[in-house]
């Protein structure tokens, strides 16, 4: 047996109440912060040595560059104060140097937009200043500063060393009771009633209450172990070191040059020059081989080419200097560039921190954090609605999907991806509303969401948009007016058909949902209620009506980003003896919205229903006819207005979306787009979840309370 077989076996316990799967900066990340909660019955198995997969090659920026939402900036912020003051806890540097960081903007927009970036972040606690060309070339005389509008310094970030911030936190955690055993596979993943029981190992079982999957790009297969969909790519991910040159020293704040797609740090006397260019790599689409340690891929000189000469531009005196090395390394990204965290809605107790998007080692800290909170608590301490794993689908580990979508990441992280209206080019049309074709004619132009196409707004004939990466007014939004008005004073159809959409049957039904509803769902067969779940504490996790369609019958309808999130919660809280069944008929439905004044006259072209207010009253649902079919009509309306909302079996949807257009036309019947349901609902004072309520806020605090009935008989999760 040889030394290390030996000490893997003799460390290696036959169970511990966490497993953490991979030993880079994030495994070494959250290990350490649940043994500051108290929790160090904890093992971390690592496959060959801590940091051998993608964190030992990174560049280590700590900075806080696209961290555009409050957690993304409590993350880094948090990560970086961290880093500076590990060492007098662990004994072991992280390396970090706060040398100072320094964006550029040589074009309006961007200039526009690192200015917003700038007083979120001032708000966060991140001091950022604008400064002015002639100081950027004075920290960066390098630099062709002829064309920079301005700079963006923030002082105290800057570089720290990758592996030893990995290296310090194991250290913390070792320190305080955690095991962590190198050279151990996790090779299966056992689960029992829907919860993960054990990990298998080349070296034995180990059982466990709690599993994390901190694998990095190779979570997407060690969530295949326990059948969760874990939706990442590794992508090819480059940066060209220069010969040392005269002027470059280790003090020089890292520079980041958005519209060149690339970033610049001193490395050993030279440039270290990294790109996040526009159009990417996927790498080892089909899995990453079990044996990839500290490696290294080749560099793809002929893509890579015309996009460092943009890079190196910037920067004349590189005409002269050598080159040393260009390094690709692999690192896994998400389908929508956000981190892939939090409990997985296939299994109970088995948790992912993963898909970093290049941003794991600046947020590490703050990542191994938030995992440890919500595993400990039972509820995450901070926003998750653009990281939690739960709001992705399992096709989006598709592979032709991943590879089309993988070419874009790079360069929206960095650049092109948050923009108001900026959605991905590569991988669409993978899910279509059953009238697609038809809005496509009426002059749609379509977004992703979930993978659908959703409708954003409609252009006349001969329209041509010109999407422009900007803050500013966008050329069609005279269209989008118009729509706006059509719902306030004629009418307008939108297709909401992506809208999730669940079946909830069985003696057991009403008592299941009343107790996860705040609002009070025992009302007569055709009430629609709208309602919030919330977690334990009286987090808001889900903002959604709920629809008495039969005594033992309910529709539920939530956007279609959190159909996982309440499929979940769903099935978390039906116990075995409950008598009740959900079936997701999302597929089954389109739904069409009429909204505005007029829409009563024109549905009543389409249905022989009653729909006046005696009737057929507010917040009540119907099954009608429609034309040639049978559906439901819903009179509710998220924009402010008279309308009804019609759920229309799928293979009729074509024929009744015919008929509403041909009777419309009379009455000046407008298409809308999402655009105009956002305008409109916000006017109305609607509130939308993700927007302006999340997780952490209670519905009190969101403005919603009036939905709450804290007196209905057993009431309701989170109450107390
Ligand atoms: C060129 C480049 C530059 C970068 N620069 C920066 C930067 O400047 N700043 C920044 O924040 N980020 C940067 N990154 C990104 C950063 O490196 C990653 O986000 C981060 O290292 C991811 O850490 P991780 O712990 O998720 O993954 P990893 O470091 O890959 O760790 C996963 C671990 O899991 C182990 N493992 C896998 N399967 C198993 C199994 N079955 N059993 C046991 N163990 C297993 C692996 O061996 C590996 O050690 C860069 C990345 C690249 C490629």
């Amino acid at each position: 047996m040889s030394e290390s077989v030996g000490r893997a076996l003799a460390e290696l316990p036959d169970r511990s109440q966490i497993v953490i799967i991979g030993g880079g900066v994030i495994g070494a990340s959250v290990a350490y912060h649940l043994a500051k909660l108290g929790w160090t019955d904890v093992v971390l198995l690592e496959r060959d040595q801590l940091t051998s997969g993608t964190t030992w090659h990174a560049a280590g920026l700590i900075v806080s560059g696209g961290m555009t939402t409050d957690t993304l900036a409590w993350m880094a912020k948090y990560s970086r104060d961290l880093f500076e003051v590990l060492e007098d806890e662990t004994g072991l540097s992280t390396g970090f140097r706060p040398v100072g960081y320094l964006q550029t903007a040589s074009r309006d927009q961007r200039l526009d937009k690192l200015r917003r970036e700038a007083d979120f972040l001032r708000l966060m606690g991140i001091e950022r200043q604008e400064i002015s060309p002639h100081e950027v070339s004075a920290m960066w005389p390098q630099l062709d500063a002829s064309k920079v509008l301005a700079g963006f310094y923030t002082a105290n970030e800057g570089r720290a060393d990758p592996t030893n911030v990995a290296m310090s936190l194991a250290k913390g955690a070792r320190n305080a009771g955690v095991r962590i055993v190198e050279g151990v596979s996790v090779t299966g993943v056992t689960t029992k009633d829907g919860r993960v029981t054990s990990v298998e190992t080349d070296f034995g079982d180990i059982e466990a209450e709690y599993v994390v999957n901190c694998a990095g790009m190779w979570a997407r297969q060690v969530g295949e172990m326990a059948g969760v969909s874990v939706p990442l790519q590794a992508i090819e991910h480059a940066y060209l070191i220069t010969e040392p040159f005269e002027g470059v020293s280790s003090d020089m704040p890292i520079l980041e040059d958005p519209d060149r797609f690339a970033y610049y740090r001193e490395e050993t006397g030279g440039l270290m020059i990294g790109l996040f260019e526009p159009v990417s790599a996927p790498w080892s689409l089909d899995g990453i081989p079990d044996d990839f340690s500290f490696g290294e891929i080749p560099s793809d000189w002929e893509r890579l080419g015309p996009f460092l000469e943009v890079a190196m531009e910037a920067m004349p005196q590189l005409e002269h200097v050598g080159l040393r090395k260009l390094f690709t390394g692999p690192e896994s990204f998400t389908p929508d560039n956000g981190f892939l965290i939090g409990e997985a809605p296939e299994v109970s107790n088995f948790f992912v921190a993963a898909g970093m998007n290049s941003l794991g080692i600046l947020t590490g800290g703050g990542v191994g954090s938030v995992v440890a909170s919500w595993i400990v608590d039972g509820v995450p301490p901070v926003d998750v609605t653009d990281i939690d794993i739960a709001r992705l689908s399992p096709f989006q580990t598709s592979r032709p999907y991943l590879a089309e979508r993988s070419v874009e990441l790079l360069g929206r992280l960095h650049s092109t991806g948050s923009w108001p209206h900026s959605t991905p080019a590569t991988a669409r049309n993978v899910r279509r509303s059953p009238i697609h074709e038809r809005l496509k004619q009426a002059g749609a132009n379509f977004f992703e969401s979930s993978g659908w196409e959703n409708t954003a707004w409609f252009a006349p004939d001969g329209f041509e948009t010109r999407f422009e990466l900007s803050y500013g007014r966008q050329d069609w939004w005279e269209y989008h007016a118009a729509e706006h008005h059509a719902v306030r004073s004629g009418v307008a159809l939108l297709d909401l058909s992506a809208m999730s959409k669940f079946l909830v049957q069985g003696s057991d039904a009403e008592k299941v949902l009343n107790r996860l509803s705040g609002n009070n769902i025992v009302v007569p067969v055709g009430q629609c209620v709208y309602t919030q779940w919330m977690n334990e504490q009286g987090g808001i996790e889900a903002d959604l009506t709920v629809t008495r369609v039969g005594d033992d019958r309910f529709l539920l309808v939530i956007a279609e980003s959190f159909h996982r999130r309440i499929e979940t919660m769903l099935k978390r809280n039906i116990a075995v003896e409950d008598r009740v069944y959900v079936t997701d008929v999302t597929s089954g439905y389109a739904l069409l919205s009429i909204q505005g004044p007029d829409s009563r006259t024109l549905l009543s072209e389409v249905t022989t229903a009653s729909l006046d207010n005696d009737v057929f009253p507010y917040f009540t649902a119907q099954d009608i006819d429609l034309h040639y079919a049978r559906g439901m009509a819903f009179r509710m309306s998220f924009v402010g207005e008279l309308g009804w909302e019609l759920y229309i079996p799928s293979e009729f949807a074509l024929g009744v979306y015919d008929r509403i257009v041909e009777v419309g036309h009379e009455l000046g019947l407008v298409h809308a787009g999402m655009e105009t349901l956002e305008s409109t609902r916000t006017e109305a004072g609607r509130r939308d979840y993700g927007l302006d309520m999340e997780n952490t806020d209670t519905p009190l605090e969101a403005g919603v309370g009036f939905a709450l009935d804290f007196d209905k008989p057993g009431g309701f999760i989170g109450r107390d």
